[in-house]
């Protein structure tokens, strides 16, 4: 990999990648798959997970590559060096085309192929020829502000539209002022043929704007390209590169954004683009009639006790009369583990279309804020949890200091807090999901079925997603615990406990796999 990240600031000024410039195949890395070393608490869990045989298959994982500004120019520039040869066209007609076809460059082959003029008019480089104007070779005058001028000082593209040169300058200069790139296209009426690069360029007055413009180019060429992608971190110039676009996890390894490669924010499978976008927006528009739930503190529902939640853990113990109860719905926990679905799923009345409007109006708050509560809970869990991986890092760092055994003994202790980051994200993102999704077939997910009768709803999602919060709970549970005990007498936790927490961290990360399977396999 070979991040210059030195170079950063100096590349974006440089000059556009080469019209004529015949890069040569030192490409350095740029195809590699390395992603370096990604510091963050989602990645070096996988590989612990990797041993465990047949459903070892990561579900999530994607190849994708981290590339700087000039090593991106060396994959346009090879790209569109290719098509214009092919072509026969400049560069930067090629540009246009290939910004046409999104860079699909066997599309464009293919299409070359079968109708080579058909091609180029529906990038709209060449004019078709059903419209070809017919100058007239006598006309001196300029279309758009009628003086006369020399034949000399008139400019058309292929479509033979003249205009004098001040009047393509003011129709660039404006354009480009308003963030145009790639799109501006011919002054006639009813044409659209666009103007390549270099006939835009030096229409532009000074350097500052065509710089400008170059960043334009870049930003569109890049946008538009099906494999490529700007990282939406803030002011950072990488972009990452896949092969097959999908709505995977990505993550940048300068500045560890993490997103879907598909629509650029935060990962979130298992629900998919359009529907997360949806519930972002739903979330944003009734945050006022949300807000109220942000509680920190519940009664016990045995003694009535305020109880404080401090941890991310949703399996409650009251610190007075030590009932254990579930955060969410205040249930016993005993009946978690085996109806933990009946937490995790709202249960629409099945009456409700035949009652008033005001009663179907309240029904869809409910539900809806059933959704948001456990959407948010799991957040905030999130957020606690990462505090406790924060202690144990500590932890960790102090007993190394004393000796007292080595990073490498006590890893597993952080690798455990990392696994549950990841999972608990997983849990949190299927909540949108369940919230949208329809009674009925759509539910049923083509999940594996242990084929015993008690589970005649394992193809359910929502009883995936029950299943795997509850073991998320239990992993909660089992790491704030290791947390403690590493502060009694004790120094540290037994071989059987440090077997339990590993036996949970597996079965918390299969059902997980098992949940997101589905969604990655289509
Ligand atoms: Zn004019
Ligand atoms: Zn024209
Ligand atoms: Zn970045
Ligand atoms: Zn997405
Ligand atoms: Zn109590
Ligand atoms: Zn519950």
């Amino acid at each position: 990999m070979s991040v210059d990240m030195n170079s950063q600031a100096s590349d974006s000024n440089e000059d556009d990648f080469g019209v004529n410039s015949e890069e040569d195949e030192d490409d350095d890395g740029g195809d590699d798959e390395d992603q370096g070393d990604i510091v963050d608490y989602y990645d070096g869990v996988a590989g612990d997970m990797e041993q465990q045989g047949a459903d070892s298959f990561d579900p999530e994982e994607y190849q994708f590559t981290c590339l700087t500004y000039s090593e991106i120019q060396k994959v346009l520039c090879k790209e569109v060096n290719s098509i214009a040869a092919i072509l026969k066209v400049l560069p930067a007609v090629a540009k246009l085309v290939l910004v046409h076809f999104h860079w699909q460059v066997s599309q464009i082959l293919d299409r070359y192929k079968s109708n080579s003029s058909q091609l180029l008019s529906e990038a709209q480089v060449q004019p078709s020829s059903t419209c070809r104007s017919v100058p007239t070779p006598q006309s001196l005058q300029c279309g758009v502000c009628l003086q006369l001028v020399r034949r000399d000082a008139l400019l058309a593209l292929p479509c033979q539209h003249s205009f004098c040169k001040t009047c393509w300058e003011q129709h660039c200069t404006v354009l480009v002022k308003d963030g145009m790139g790639v799109g501006i296209s011919c002054m006639a009426q009813d044409c659209s043929l666009q103007m390549p690069e270099d006939f835009v360029l030096p229409l532009l007055p000074g350097e500052e704007l065509k710089d400008k413009y170059r960043r334009y180019l870049f930003r569109d060429y890049v946008e538009s390209h099906f494999q490529l992608q700007l990282c939406p971190g803030a002011d950072c110039p990488i972009v990452i590169q896949v092969q097959e676009p999908r709505a995977r996890r990505v993550q940048c390894i300068r500045c560890n954004e993490v997103f879907c490669f598909k629509c650029r924010i935060m990962y979130h499978a298992p629900t998919d683009c359009p529907t997360i976008r949806r519930w972002l927006t739903k979330c944003a528009d009734d945050s006022e009639t949300a807000n109220y739930i942000s509680a920190h503190t519940k009664d016990c529902p045995k003694c009535n006790i305020c109880i404080e939640k401090n941890g991310g853990c949703n399996h409650m113990q009251c610190s007075k009369c030590k009932h254990d109860f579930c955060w969410m719905c205040l249930g016993d926990w005993k009946t978690h583990g085996s109806e933990y679905y009946e937490c995790s799923r709202y249960k629409e009345n099945p009456d409700i279309v035949n009652q008033s409007q005001q009663a179907q109006a309240r029904e869809a708050l409910k539900k809806y804020l059933f959704y948001f509560e456990r959407w948010e809970n799991h957040n905030k869990s999130l957020q606690l949890e990462a505090q406790t991986y924060q202690r144990i890092q500590e932890k960790i760092q102090e007993r190394v200091m004393n000796n007292l055994g080595t990073w490498i003994d006590w890893q597993y202790l952080q690798n455990a807090a990392k696994l549950l980051a990841k999972c608990r994200y997983t849990l949190q993102y299927t909540y949108p999901y369940a919230y949208y999704m329809e009674s009925g077939p759509r539910k049923k997910l083509n999940v594996r079925c242990c084929g015993r009768s008690c589970c005649h709803n394992a193809y359910d999602f929502e009883y995936q997603q029950a299943q795997l919060e509850a073991e998320i709970e239990n992993l909660s549970w089992k790491v704030e615990r290791a947390d403690t005990y590493e502060r009694g007498s004790e120094g540290e936790l037994s071989a059987n406990d440090r077997g339990d927490l590993e036996n949970q961290m597996h079965i918390a990360e299969q059902r997980r796999r098992t949940l997101l399977k589905d969604f990655h396999d289509t």
